[in-house]
């Protein structure tokens, strides 16, 4: 079978796809231009294709009997698949959870730490070579231990993420999410059914829904509206989920803290007025950004492939 990846990726990944399919690695890490796109369905078994490929209505309406039947999705998220249309086209769509849960909860604690901790703004001073040196009231951030995390999305990367909050940092964890979860790892994590209320009561919030037409823009001005000033907020899911504008408001006019952010409305857009504020930590999408995670990714997703090709039920569905 014929199978098409949409980007390099990393070697093992490319020799485990190369013993069971003959295949095609595109060598541009831009997404897919709409032409591209098309001839990969119509070329290939097995399609490859990872954030940022826009495999949409116009797309599949313009391979009306596509020869692909799989888009074997690299990464958890599959908001850049219409999903619908991919099946109505015939074509099944597969992910890769659990490869990325660590990596992005990793992240998450990462971006937590730096917007709290000023870490940003305390790296450009000194590079910047305007530190004077350690006094008792330099640069005072948000103190992490013991604070209230507040999580929406309780899902894999959501759990993980609380894990690494209240085991690590003695957190106490409110959470918003859909579908009530038993979770006995996480004895005290509180569900909160309202998010305006979860938005209010925490000094951090983390974002940890995917992205859908049901979440976009979840965290709008009045969510942003209902935390306190002295809150952060950190997204690792979808730039799409907040509303960046109603964001930039919120940080410019001090009615929340700090911000960071591994992911952007209008990706790789990243608005000026987040890059002027200093205390907006900027991430350019690294959640997964390990070699090992990468490659546990690509070989999920050649799994989901092989299953295909060989009859089997698909390890990853979506
Ligand atoms: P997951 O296990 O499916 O968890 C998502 C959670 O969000 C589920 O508990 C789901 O509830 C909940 N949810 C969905 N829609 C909701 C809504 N409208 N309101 C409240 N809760 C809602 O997914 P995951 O593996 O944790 O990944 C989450 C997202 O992270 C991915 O979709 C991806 O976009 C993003 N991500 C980003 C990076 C990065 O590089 N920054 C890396 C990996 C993933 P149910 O139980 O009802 O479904």
């Amino acid at each position: 079978m014929k199978l098409y990846i949409s980007r390099p990726l990393p070697e093992p990944v490319l020799e485990a796809a190369r013993a069971s399919f003959d295949v095609t690695v595109r060598e541009s890490n831009a997404p897919l231009t709409h032409d591209e796109m098309v001839a990969a369905l119509t070329g290939h078994d097995i399609v490859l294709p990872t954030l940022g490929d826009q495999f949409r209505q116009p797309v599949f309406a313009a391979v009306p009997a596509p020869r692909a039947r799989l888009l074997a999705n690299f990464g958890v998220g599959y908001n850049h698949i219409d999903v619908a249309a991919a099946k109505a086209a015939g074509l099944a769509v597969t992910n890769t959870p659990g490869a990325v849960t660590d990596a992005t909860a990793d992240i998450a604690l990462t971006l937590m730490l730096m917007s709290a901790r000023r870490a940003g703004e305390g790296e450009r001073m000194l590079r910047a070579g305007r530190w004077e040196g350690w006094h008792p009231t330099q640069m005072l951030g948000l103190h992490v231990s013991g604070k209230t995390l507040g999580i929406v999305g309780m899902g894999r990367i959501g759990q993980a993420i609380a894990r690494r909050a209240m085991h690590g940092f003695g957190m106490t964890v409110r959470y918003f999410t859909r579908t009530p979860k038993a979770l006995p790892e996480l004895p005290g994590a509180v569900p909160v059914a309202d998010l305006h209320s979860l938005m209010g009561s925490c000094d951090m919030v983390v974002i940890a829904v995917p992205a859908s037409p049901e979440t976009h823009h979840l965290i709008d001005r009045a969510a942003l509206a209902a935390m306190q000033p002295h809150a952060h907020l950190i997204n690792i899911a979808r730039g799409d989920i907040v509303d960046e504008a109603a964001l930039v408001e919120a940080l410019q006019e001090g009615r929340i803290a700090g911000a960071g952010l591994d992911v952007y409305e209008f990706e790789p857009r990243v608005p000026e007025a987040l890059i002027a504020m200093e205390n907006v930590v900027l991430l350019p999408h690294l959640g997964t950004a390990a070699l090992e995670v990468r490659t546990q990714m690509g070989l999920m997703a050649v799994d989901n492939a092989r299953a295909f090709a060989e009859g089997h039920p698909l390890p990853n569905p979506v």
